[in-house]
C-alpha cells in the first residue's frame, strides 16, 4: 500500500492550520495551529508554513519521507498547475507570484499542491464529510469571506480561469455595498464575519447598546481601520443567546443575504446538497437556520424540494483533510 500520511495546511486570513492526516479515513493525527498576520510578505508566510508543517509532523512523529504528499489550501488567486500563489487580499500586497508548492517540494522532497481554501476544504467533506455519497453539491464556507466550491458528476469544478463556484460575489443587492473585489452588492459584503463585523461597529457607532461592548471590551468602533475579523464568531454566538438586538438584527439580515445568494445557486446548478462550513456557521445556528429557510422560499420550488442543506461534516478540519488528500493525489 502507498503511503498512509498526508499533510495538508489550510492558510486562513487570521489562522494556520497543519495537520498530518490518515489518508485512509481521514482522521487528524496530529495538528498545529499558528496565528497569520495581513502584514506578511513572502519571507513570513513560507517561514509560517514550514513552522507549523514542522511542527505536526513533530506531533505525529512522521518523517516527511513517510508522507504521499503535501497539499496546501489559501484563500486568494492561486494557479493550481504551476502551484504557485497568484496574489490574495488577506495579505501584504508584496505577495505576488508566490511558489508554494516548489518551496514544499524542495524543504520536504515530496509532491505538492495549491488550491484555494476552499476547494480544499470541498475535497475534504467529499471524501470524509458531509459531501460523502453525493456527486452533485455545492460547498459555502463563511468566514472573513464568503467561499464557495462546486462539486459535479463527482468532479471538483474550475471553470476557464478557475473561479467556478465563488458564490461569494454573486450579486445579492444591485447596485449595493462595495465588496472587497471590487464590485457592488456581493453577497461577501453583507454575509462574511467581516460585513457583520462592519454592520455591528456601525451600530455601536450610532451609540446603540450592545454586548459587544462588554464581549470585545479593547474593540474601539472609532478607531480608524476598526472591524475587520474583530469580532469573532464565538461573540456573535453569545450576542445571540443572550438576546442581544444589534447582533441578532445583524446575523439575521447576514443570515437573509446568504440565503439569497444560496438561492441563486440552486436555481442555477440544481445541486443534491448545499454543505455550509465556516466559523460563523459553526458557531451560530440562527445564521444557518436563516439562510436555510430563506434559500428555500426565494429557489425555484423543483430544485428547493429536493435540495438538502446542511452543515460540514470535519469542522476546522474539512480544509486540512482535503489539502492532504489533494497533496497525496497531485491532482
Ligand atoms: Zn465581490
Amino acid at each position: 500500500m502507498a503511503a498512509k500520511y498526508g499533510l495538508g495546511i489550510d492558510y486562513g486570513g487570521t489562522k494556520l492550520l497543519a495537520a498530518v492526516v490518515d489518508l485512509n479515513d481521514g482522521k487528524v493525527v496530529a495538528s498545529a495551529k499558528k496565528k497569520t498576520s495581513a502584514a506578511d510578505g513572502p519571507d513570513e508566510v513560507m517561514a509560517r508554513i514550514f513552522d507549523a508543517a514542522d511542527s505536526a509532523l513533530d506531533k505525529a512523529k512522521v518523517k516527511p519521507s513517510q508522507l504521499a504528499g503535501i497539499g496546501v489550501g489559501i484563500a486568494g488567486q492561486v494557479d493550481s498547475d504551476r502551484g504557485i500563489l497568484r496574489g490574495t487580499p488577506n495579505l501584504s500586497q508584496a505577495v505576488v507570484d508566490l511558489p508554494i508548492a516548489k518551496g514544499l517540494l524542495d524543504r520536504y522532497g515530496v509532491p505538492t499542491a495549491l488550491r484555494n481554501d476552499v476547494q480544499i476544504a470541498a475535497v475534504g467533506e467529499q471524501q470524509f464529510g458531509a459531501g460523502r455519497g453525493v456527486n452533485d453539491f455545492l460547498c459555502v464556507f463563511v468566514g472573513t469571506g464568503v467561499g464557495g466550491a462546486l462539486v459535479q458528476d463527482g468532479v471538483l469544478q474550475h471553470g476557464a480561469a478557475g473561479s467556478a463556484g465563488e458564490i461569494g460575489h454573486v450579486v445579492v443587492d444591485a447596485g449595493g455595498r462595495l465588496c472587497g473585489c471590487g464590485g457592488h452588492g456581493h453577497l461577501e459584503a453583507y454575509a462574511s464575519r467581516t460585513a457583520i463585523t462592519a454592520s455591528i461597529l456601525g451600530d455601536l457607532k450610532r451609540g446603540r447598546p450592545s454586548i459587544v461592548r462588554e464581549l470585545v471590551p479593547e474593540l474601539d468602533p472609532g478607531a480608524p481601520g476598526a472591524g475587520g475579523t474583530a469580532i469573532r464568531s464565538g461573540v456573535l454566538a453569545k450576542g445571540i443567546e443572550a438576546g442581544d438586538a444589534v447582533v441578532t438584527e445583524t446575523v439575521h439580515e447576514a443570515g437573509y443575504y446568504l440565503g439569497l445568494g444560496l438561492a441563486s445557486a440552486i436555481n442555477l446548478i440544481n445541486p443534491q446538497r448545499i454543505v455550509l462550513g465556516g466559523g460563523v456557521i459553526e458557531a451560530v445556528d440562527a445564521f444557518f437556520q436563516i439562510a436555510a429557510t430563506h434559500a428555500r422560499r426565494e429557489a425555484l420550488p423543483t430544485p428547493a424540494a429536493t435540495v438538502e442543506i446542511v452543515k460540514a461534516g470535519l469542522g476546522d478540519y474539512s480544509g486540512v483533510v482535503g489539502a492532504a488528500l489533494i497533496g497525496a493525489n497531485g491532482a
